[in-house]
């Protein structure tokens, strides 16, 4: 396995290193490379000679997609193998990495090879006398793509795979927790025949993001990860007029109406709940239930929640694995113990579990009200808050009252309310009936605190173009 950072297609060591822990056992699984502003600047300007370079940029759109469709055959070949890989470094479990993780990745690969031969301009019918017009889609050049720890690969291919069909060149910024997958789809990169210098890695911390931003040949930076962060990279990308892609933070809420189908209900936020141990930016983790199905649901939430299998993402039959590392634990705990001083009742969970490694148990809390911080702030644990209301036409309100809009959840049997309920919140995505699912082609970003921009579908693609105007006299 790979330790080293990718630039200009060569392994290269870093000053020192930093280790990276398997969140089931808090041990060190590698050692890897502590990149510096220096390796930043050697990348960048790596991507932007790749980005002129001839064996790029004179290569076909086929071609392109070509050399997508390799690295989504490599990474498939590879499958079992990296959502090991990806299990041992993150924590998810097998299943979910197995499940959703690589194939995700793999299928976003293929689809954005699809488009790599269909990035059109238009013909305009202008009104000025005797010139043509036309426009064309060209790429930005350089993007610095940084990554999250939840989904480590998915999240940077759901950057990598448009950025590369467009033709653009990338500097790629994983997470310092969760750096190992990235550097193992590098490794196929080269393997899949991309040429030096296209697609780079610099592995570290958040300096190592800073610079990035703040080099002055990236012409984009497509960001994930909390809305603080997010804030000061718009910022610095705002000052110098550079592009910019945002997806950030959320605090989804799920409403749950009088007619719905509350086993139904109750299944589903435990799956968008408890995904990756609601390590998910659009966790269902307010929970609006109509006070006369308030008891019933708590009661069956609770009970079933509690009946979750906690253990290492390897182990069999687990259900709910580890967190990402020991501050995580720390800031979820922090989070319970706020929702108690203020009034909130720990109906189940509310503490680690006793075990080795990054864990705490699946947790609901009920009697949450509109103000307290457990309804408002985003915890990125496992950890329900369930709010009631009375009157089915203040729950819109409430659902909106919040900095976020990334996703909402609507469960009700009256399919025509739900989607009333659909056209009012204010979020990027909305499910009804439904535990969260995502498709390459169906557009992904919030709205308001939880970012800018969009991910997914043809949005991406735009997000990684230029537009360009061409007049011809006639
Ligand atoms: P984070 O913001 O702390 O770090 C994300 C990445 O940015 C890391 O690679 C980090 O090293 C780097 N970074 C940190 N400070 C930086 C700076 N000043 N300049 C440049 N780069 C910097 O986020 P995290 O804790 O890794 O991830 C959790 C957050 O990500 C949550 O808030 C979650 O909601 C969000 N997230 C959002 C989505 C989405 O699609 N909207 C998806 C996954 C995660």
């Amino acid at each position: 396995m790979r330790v080293e950072m990718l630039i200009d297609g060569r392994w290269t060591a870093g000053t020192g290193t930093f280790a990276t822990h398997d969140p089931a056992t808090g041990e060190v699984i590698a050692n890897v490379a502590m990149g510096t502003p220096a390796d930043v600047d050697a990348a960048v300007s790596a991507a932007a000679r790749a980005f002129e370079d001839p064996s790029w940029s004179a290569l076909s759109p086929a071609g392109r997609a070509l050399l997508l469709l390799r690295l989504a055959d490599l990474l498939e070949q590879n499958a079992d193998e990296i959502a090991r890989l990806e299990t041992t470094d993150q924590g998810q479990p097998l299943p979910v990495s197995a499940g959703f993780s690589v194939p995700n990745a793999v299928e976003h690969l293929r689809y954005y090879a699809g488009w790599a031969t269909k990035i059109t301009g238009v013909t305009t019918p202008v009104s000025v006398p005797d010139v043509d017009h036309r426009t064309h889609r060209e790429p930005l050049g350089v993007c610095g793509l940084i990554t999250p720890w939840n989904f480590p690969l998915t999240i940077l291919v759901w950057k990598l795979a448009p950025a590369l069909a467009a033709g653009n060149t990338v500097v790629v910024k994983p997470a310092e927790q969760t750096p190992l997958s990235t550097l193992r789809l590098a490794e196929l990169v080269e393997e899949a025949g991309f040429p030096a210098g296209v697609v780079n890695v610099v592995t570290g911390g958040p300096d190592v993001g800073q610079a990035l931003v703040a080099h002055r040949r990236v012409a984009k930076i497509s960001f994930t990860g909390s809305t603080e962060v997010g804030r000061e990279i718009a910022a610095v990308c705002g000052r110098d007029l550079r592009r910019v892609s945002l997806e950030l933070g959320g605090k989804t809420p799920s409403i749950v109406t009088a007619d719905a189908d509350v086993d139904q209900a109750v299944q589903g936020n435990l799956a968008g709940g408890f995904l990756n141990s609601g390590q998910v930016c659009a966790a269902y983790s307010r929970l609006y239930v109509d006070r006369r199905r308030a008891d019933e649901f708590v009661d069956k939430l609770a009970r079933a929640a509690s009946e979750m299998r906690l253990g290492p993402g390897l182990a069999d039959g687990t259900e709910v694995g580890p967190l990402v590392s020991e501050e995580q634990v720390v800031r979820v705990d922090s989070y319970v113990q706020i929702g108690r001083d203020e009034g909130a009742e720990v109906v189940t969970g509310g503490e680690r579990p006793g075990m080795a490694g990054y864990f705490y148990r699946p947790t609901v809390l009920a009697g949450v009200t509109q103000e307290m911080r457990v309804a408002r702030e985003e915890i990125f644990g496992p950890v329900l808050s369930v709010l009631t209301y009375d009157d089915p036409d203040e729950v819109v309100a409430l659902a909106n009252d919040s900095d976020y809009g990334l996703a909402a959840v609507i469960w009700s049997r009256d399919i025509g309310r739900a989607n009333r309920i659909a056209g009012q919140v204010r979020a990027g995505t909305v499910y009804l009936n439904l535990p969260p699912v995502m498709d390459a082609a169906a557009p992904w970003g919030g709205m308001r605190s939880s970012g800018v921009g969009r991910e997914m579908g043809w949005e991406a693609v735009a997000a990684f173009t230029e537009v360009k105007s061409i007049w011809t006299e006639r």
